[in-house]
């Protein structure tokens, strides 16, 4: 229910002009919790503040659904500039994106034509880059994309798969005698009951089971969740089967949990964050607020320090 009310927001212009205007204009506006910034350089400052707590971190300048190849086009020169800079800036080389962000919406060819160029690009620098997980209308052709790249020799890619679909467990299987690597997470959307779950607790069920089936038979699988009690699950069960913490790594989104970032790493443990930044946060954001509907209560109290 919460997620049907902040996805059908996300689609409201009046809503993101307003946010546009308020979110992020002052390093305490309220947006700022959770993107770093507008620009490359503010995710770079992120980025470098990350390495100074020993935290890795994956850069994503946020886009998503494009509708014309032009903007397609755009986003991968973009995405080739943020590259470029990433290098100069001597920080670690580890972005993510979306398949619709390159143009998947408009056509399937040029996506997988913009996401070669910026392999092209990342890979002989030593960048890997995960292809994120976006709806479940999209999650078919982003395995066979990723899975047609695999075949082509690229091997600095991962890919996400999302608990909350009956599917992903048959997927991890098969990803997991790929030898590739997978980011597992709950599942940010919205889904129909055709191809979801629509109960929480089985949702976690399902993470429960392919944690353990990527930690176990999985190529350094991502950890990516902020409930402590699959973090805990995950720890037991690495100690329990002589699995080395170099052999994976747990997964946090910028500004959340930052309490549970910090006792990881403390612990010892291989922890990236998620470093969303760009014009574009309003999506992600409104994802954000779905998922924790006290997350709103920060916000207004943002909004009405901005006014004051
Ligand atoms: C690194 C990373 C990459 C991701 N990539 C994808 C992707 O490609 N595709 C996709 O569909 N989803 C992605 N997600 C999002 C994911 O699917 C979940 O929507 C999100 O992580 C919340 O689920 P959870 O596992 O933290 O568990 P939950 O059970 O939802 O939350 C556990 C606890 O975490 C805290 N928490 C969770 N969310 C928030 C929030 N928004 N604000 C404040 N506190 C919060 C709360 O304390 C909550 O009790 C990604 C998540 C991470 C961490």
């Amino acid at each position: 229910m919460t997620k049907f009310v902040f996805h059908t927001l996300a689609r409201s212009r009046w809503l993101k002009h307003l946010a546009s205007r308020y979110g992020m204009r002052r390093p305490t506006s309220f947006a700022r919790r959770f993107i770093a910034g507008e620009t490359v350089a503010d995710a770079i400052d992120a980025a470098r503040a990350l390495e100074a707590r020993g935290m890795h971190h994956t850069l994503d300048l946020l886009g998503e659904n494009v509708t014309t190849l032009e903007a397609a086009d755009a986003a991968t020169r973009a995405y080739l500039g943020v590259i470029d800079t990433i290098v100069q800036a001597g920080i670690e080389r580890n972005i993510s994106l979306k398949l619709t962000q390159l143009g998947l919406d408009a056509d399937k060819a040029c996506a997988v034509d913009n996401l070669r160029k910026i392999l092209e690009r990342a890979e002989p620098a030593g960048f890997f880059v995960r292809i994120d997980m976006e709806d479940s209308t999209y999650t078919e052709v982003t395995l066979e994309v990723f899975e047609t790249l695999w075949h082509h020799g690229h091997r600095g890619i991962g890919v996400v798969l999302q608990s909350e679909l009956y599917r992903s467990e048959r997927d991890l299987q098969h990803l997991n005698a790929l030898g590739a690597r997978v980011r597992v997470v709950k599942g940010a959307y919205r889904e129909p009951k055709t191809v979801a779950y629509q109960h929480k607790a089985d949702v976690d069920r399902a993470y429960a089971r392919m944690l353990k089936t990527a930690l176990s038979g999985g190529t350094y699988p991502a950890i990516a969740t902020h409930d402590p009690a699959m973090i805990d699950l995950a720890r037991e069960w690495a100690l329990t089967h002589g699995i080395g913490a170099d052999r994976f790594e747990f997964q946090m989104l910028y500004g959340i949990r930052r309490d549970l970032q910090a006792d990881l790493v403390k612990a010892g443990y291989r922890l990236r964050i998620y470093v969303p930044f760009g014009r574009e946060w309003f999506p992600y954001f409104m994802r954000r607020l779905g998922e924790r509907p006290a997350n709103v209560l920060f916000v207004l109290r943002g909004v009405t320090g901005e006014r004051g």
